[in-house]
């Protein structure tokens, strides 16, 4: 079984972590979105929030799960017996992050990061951007998917 995890804060989940997922999804048996909790950030959406957008995004497709981890990606995947972990890109600046986090973690344990270049229509979009958006009262819903509601 090939499962691969897709890690993230997803506050909230947009049309670029979407378009990652369904075509991650092609590549492997199972993808578990993985939203990690970090005590010391502040979110715009609850933890619960930011689950059930997940969740009923991808209601109905048995090989997308959601679940949350505290700690290491890395340890998380040892947990649930992922051996992949699945990351977007989207320019250079994305490259070199995430570049440094796939070395450490490939120190850390036996584990392969997957990189998928984002589509061209998605690659502009962030999390960061969208909350500007809602904190304005702007059309965010053009950038999220269609369960992503602001109350
Ligand atoms: P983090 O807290 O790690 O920044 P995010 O929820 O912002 O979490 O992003 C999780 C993953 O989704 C990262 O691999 C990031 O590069 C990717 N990602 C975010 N936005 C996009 C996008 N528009 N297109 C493709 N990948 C994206």
């Amino acid at each position: 079984m090939k499962r691969a995890i897709f890690p993230g804060s997803f506050d909230p989940i947009t049309l670029g972590h979407y378009d990652i997922i369904k075509r991650g999804v092609t590549l492997f048996d199972e993808i578990v979105v993985a939203i990690g909790v970090n005590a010391d950030k502040n979110y715009m959406f609850s933890l619960d929030e930011r689950k059930k957008f997940i969740e009923d995004t991808f209601a109905g497709e048995p090989k997308i799960k959601v679940m949350t981890y505290e700690g290491l990606t890395v340890d998380f995947c040892k947990k649930i017996n992922a051996e992949f972990i699945l990351r977007g890109l989207r320019n250079p600046a994305d490259f070199e992050f995430e570049k440094a986090i796939a070395h450490t973690n490939r120190d850390l344990a036996p584990i392969e990061t997957v990189f998928l270049l984002t589509s061209a229509k998605t690659s502009y979009i962030a999390s960061s951007i969208v909350r500007d958006v809602i904190r304005n009262q702007g059309d965010y819903t053009k950038l999220v998917p269609i369960s992503v509601r602001v109350k």
